[in-house]
């Protein structure tokens, strides 16, 4: 049961081999056996079971959808009513989200039975969940390795099979990152086709939500339900969400690849490189034709991303003054106090890393140094993008530049860990979609192929993965102890 699809789920649904209760008993089990993985900030059972009995009767009415009855988890950056919603921090431990997030509420208008909510790296600032206030989360290819960040909780808990499927988020390659190291299918949408509505501010002009899940088909049903314009996001793009199952029977006859340069240099696991190189193959055999490409603004991605992002959080941060939201220090002398200590009590390193670069790129005198210096860059990334998606359909490449690495190994080197998203960020900073998905191993772990597309591609981005799982099966691997 835990290895099907959710498309296979709803078809023994429908025929009655069970329940949507039996099955959420099941993975309510599975997610106690495996505790250790640290995937749940929190599990909703009581909810989920009424959730499943409600998913059981409207199934017997007739009037489900694929999603329905379904067990499904939510990063926990998501707001879910009712719900502790914590975004990894202390800041957040005691905070039950008054609301729905739009994505949240429309898994539950879908009737999915949301299990619990998945860990994640403190405000989804980190590339290995190790920032997180509940604590590192354990890659189930091998526990002594990160997931990957900051959905790490995600990728693990579908990696191992804790979730059929789950929300993640993806600001500078937290969706991609975390499914190529967990071996999962991930999608981070175009900027602005998923609402940001009750999903707790990172960096707002970067942030996207998507799905993450076991191969493309599921992540085509997931983003069924999450995309489309939202009038609670001033961003969320109006414009028609096609039908993504439909779309994916299409041939890739005379589809053109691009590879860029910058892509395969140095600073790539050659193991990896190799595997990326096998997998662009495959792609020849189904009909593609594949060229060279270049982005040379590409290596700016990481200055200019380190500081528009930090800077976007800063200001978003600052709601968490004590007074409103979360944490707040015991006995405050006075305002200032109250502030100070409830921020400084409440905030781990990392965030108060980001807090202080962007606080200081915004400062008069260095904006324009930093901020509008960065924003610059950013525009050329996009027009270095817009010139290569002219010339090819898609970009293909890796998504990290190595596979998942070991718990503790870079977290005391914040440019190492910043260097892990070398392939992903720029991509968030020209609003592109892109996709992650498992397209072999190296010493047992994981690796992810990235497809990058044009804006609103997704359609075609889900085609492209799921023709690539008719041939290859690296999506259908399972982590040794979690079959
Ligand atoms: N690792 C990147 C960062 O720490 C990206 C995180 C994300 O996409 N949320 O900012």
């Amino acid at each position: 049961m835990y290895n099907k699809t959710i498309a296979e789920l709803a078809k023994g649904l429908r025929s009655g081999e069970f329940s949507s209760v039996e099955l959420t008993k099941a993975f309510l089990a599975r997610i106690k056996q495996h505790n250790s993985l640290n995937t749940y900030i929190t599990v909703t059972e009581e909810l989920a079971l009424q959730e499943a009995q409600a998913a059981d009767e409207r199934l017997a009415k007739g009037d489900a959808e694929l999603l329905t009855g379904i067990p499904v988890a939510q990063k926990d950056i998501f707001c879910t009513e009712g719900v502790k919603t914590t975004c990894g921090s202390k800041m957040l431990d005691n905070f039950i989200a008054p609301y729905n997030a739009t994505v949240a509420e429309k898994f539950n208008n879908a009737g999915a039975v949301m299990l619990g909510k998945l860990n994640m790296d403190e405000f989804a600032m980190g590339s290995s969940n190790e920032t997180s206030y509940y604590g590192a989360v354990k890659n189930p290819w091998d526990t002594n390795a990160v997931p990957g960040g900051s959905s790490g909780g995600t990728a693990a808990a579908v990696a191992a099979r804790l979730a059929v499927c789950a929300t993640g988020t993806d600001t500078g390659g937290s969706i991609r990152q975390p499914a190529a190291f967990c071996g999962i299918t991930g999608l981070k949408p175009t900027y602005g086709r998923v609402s940001r509505y009750g999903m707790i501010a990172y960096a707002s002009s970067l942030d996207q939500g998507g799905p993450m899940a076991r191969n493309a088909e599921d992540a085509a049903i997931m983003l069924q339900t999450m995309a489309g314009f939202d009038d609670k996001d001033s961003t969320s793009v109006d414009l028609p969400v096609p039908d993504y199952m439909a779309g994916l029977g299409n041939s890739l006859q005379g589809l053109k690849i691009g590879l860029p340069k910058e892509f395969f240099g140095d600073g790539l696991n050659s193991d990896v490189a190799a595997t990326i190189e096998a997998a662009v193959n495959e792609y020849r055999k189904l009909g593609a034709t594949v060229t060279e490409v270049s982005m040379p603004t590409l290596k700016l991605a990481i200055p200019a991303y380190y500081v528009i992002a930090p800077a976007e959080c800063s200001a978003n941060l600052s709601r968490f003054d004590g007074v409103r939201f979360g944490y707040r220090c015991e006995n405050p002398a006075d305002l200032t106090d109250l502030y100070t200590r409830s921020r400084g009590e409440a905030f781990g390193k990392e965030v108060k890393r980001r807090i202080l670069m962007g606080t200081y790129a915004l400062s008069a005198g260095y904006y324009d140094a930093y901020y509008i210096k960065a924003q610059k860059i950013r525009r050329l990334i996009s027009d270095d993008f817009k010139k290569a998606l002219s010339e090819v359909d898609v970009i293909m490449g890796p998504v990290a530049p190595s596979t998942a690495f070991g718990i503790g190994e870079k977290i005391g080197n914040p440019i190492e860990m910043y260097l892990s998203d070398i392939y992903t960020i720029a991509i968030n900073l020209a609003g592109l979609p892109a996709m992650s998905v498992p397209a072999g191993f190296v010493k047992g772990m994981p690796v992810g192929l990235q497809i990058i597309g044009n804006y609103f591609a997704e359609d075609r981005l889900l085609n492209i993965a799921h023709q690539y799982q008719q041939v290859t099966d690296w999506h259908v691997h399972t982590p040794k102890g979690f079959e």
